[in-house]
């Protein structure tokens, strides 16, 4: 397995707050950093040796970014497949491509994990309103139709809970002009996420299955470890484990899934990248998200992610942080602030988040509610 040793410089595609936190971590560990993206003093070029500032798609750039690299990794799905092959000729991509484009694409996606025998919510390929009628006819109401590529945070997404709400998602399918899948409306206790790492050599770990809460399909908060039974922690990792060994992933790659109101696991959404359901890992696990992902496409040994306290994240949107810097005195010492050094705070835009550690979920939601900040 080839090794990466601490001194080398590792290239993020991608300025954000993912990269920022990698590059964080993986100083720590002695390793440089060179991100592109084209917002200058972009979330990780502040934290980075340095910045390519060029758009995503620009081939020079990513060349540059190649020969400047001894490793290249990405903090989001929606590499041109261009660039990725530029980056993969000219320097070493341990995660490869092919991850990259089965998630970009829902269908795809879906598809291959059903393919592997991984379970997943009932879905249908839309490319005519003759299609929507028929997925409907086939899941009955509420339904959920989304976008194949580019949808985030419940963007491109449309529920249909009655027959009145069929023309609108026609619509939908019309003005975007790209494909869609319907899918059956999950009845769920509980979202679960749970992030593996494995690295070139096979070798596999998991991190603690997280609970999470969505607001407007904006990841709320995420609490760990998840109040589910111990059956259902088993069974979701080894959902998981299967989804990393089967796609072959390398790096991380964070699983996002239903249980069901039957206690059953529904895989519905793969990263292949850090994830924001696992920030928690950087204050209570033994190993980071972070470091682990450099340490998988390192080559190095993967970290034990052993959780050392209960913690609940909770993310910082634009509209959370004037409150969050008025009560800075107020936070609990067993808080710990990260925040994103985005220039511009904007509504539903993460700006940061903060992990809150404590001896039990009771004392933690009680500080939580008592700041006041996300009510
Ligand atoms: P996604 O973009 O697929 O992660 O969806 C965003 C959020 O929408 C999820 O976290 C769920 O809360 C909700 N959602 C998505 N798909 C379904 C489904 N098939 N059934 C019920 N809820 C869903």
């Amino acid at each position: 397995m080839k090794v990466i040793k601490p001194g080398s410089t590792i290239g993020i595609l991608g300025g954000g707050q993912l990269g920022r936190m990698i590059s964080i971590a993986g100083r720590n560990m002695g390793y440089r950093f060179i991100t592109l993206d084209p917002t200058p003093d972009s979330p990780c070029g502040q934290a980075a040796d340095r910045q390519i500032i060029a758009s995503f798609s620009e081939l020079n750039a990513a060349k540059e970014l190649a020969n400047s690299s001894d490793v290249i990794t990405y903090e989001f799905e929606n590499v041109d497949s261009d660039v990725a092959s530029i980056l993969e000729t000219t320097s070493f991509v341990p995660q490869g491509s092919e991850l990259l484009k089965i998630t970009q694409n829902r269908i795809r996606e879906k598809s291959t994990l059903q393919s592997n025998d991984v379970p997943v919510a009932p879905f249908m390929v839309i490319q005519s309103e003759k299609d929507i009628h028929r997925a409907v006819d086939r899941f009955g109401f509420p339904c959920v139709m989304k976008t194949a590529t580019g949808g985030y945070d419940g963007k491109g997404q449309w529920v249909i809970r009655e027959k009145d709400q069929i023309p609108i998602a026609v619509e939908a399918l019309k003005h975007s002009g790209v494909e869609m899948i319907m899918e059956q409306f999950i009845s769920f206790s509980k979202e679960l996420s749970v992030i593996v790492a494995r690295n070139l050599a096979g070798q596999a770990k998991t991190f603690p299955v997280a609970e999470n809460i969505h607001i407007n399909n904006i990841l709320h908060q995420s609490i760990v470890p998840a109040r589910i039974t111990e059956e259902q922690r088993k069974q979701a990792e080894i959902v998981a484990l299967k989804v990393a060994e089967s796609l072959k992933a390398v790096g991380l790659i964070a699983i996002e899934m239903f249980l069901t109101n039957d206690g059953a696991i529904l895989v519905n959404e793969l990263a292949p990248r850090p994830h924001n359901s696992g920030h928690y890992s950087m204050d209570a696990c033994v190993t980071s998200q972070f470091e682990q992902h450099i340490r998988a496409i390192c080559g190095l040994p993967l970290g034990d992610t052993t959780l050392l306290s209960p913690i609940i994240m909770v993310n910082i949107l634009g509209q959370h942080l004037g409150k969050v810097l008025d009560k800075l005195d107020r936070l609990p010492t067993t808080a710990k602030l990260h925040l994103y050094g985005k220039k511009e705070s904007k509504e539903n835009r993460k700006m940061g988040h903060i992990n809150f550690l404590g001896s039990s979920f009771e004392q933690v939601f009680q500080q939580i509610e008592e700041l006041k900040i996300w009510d």
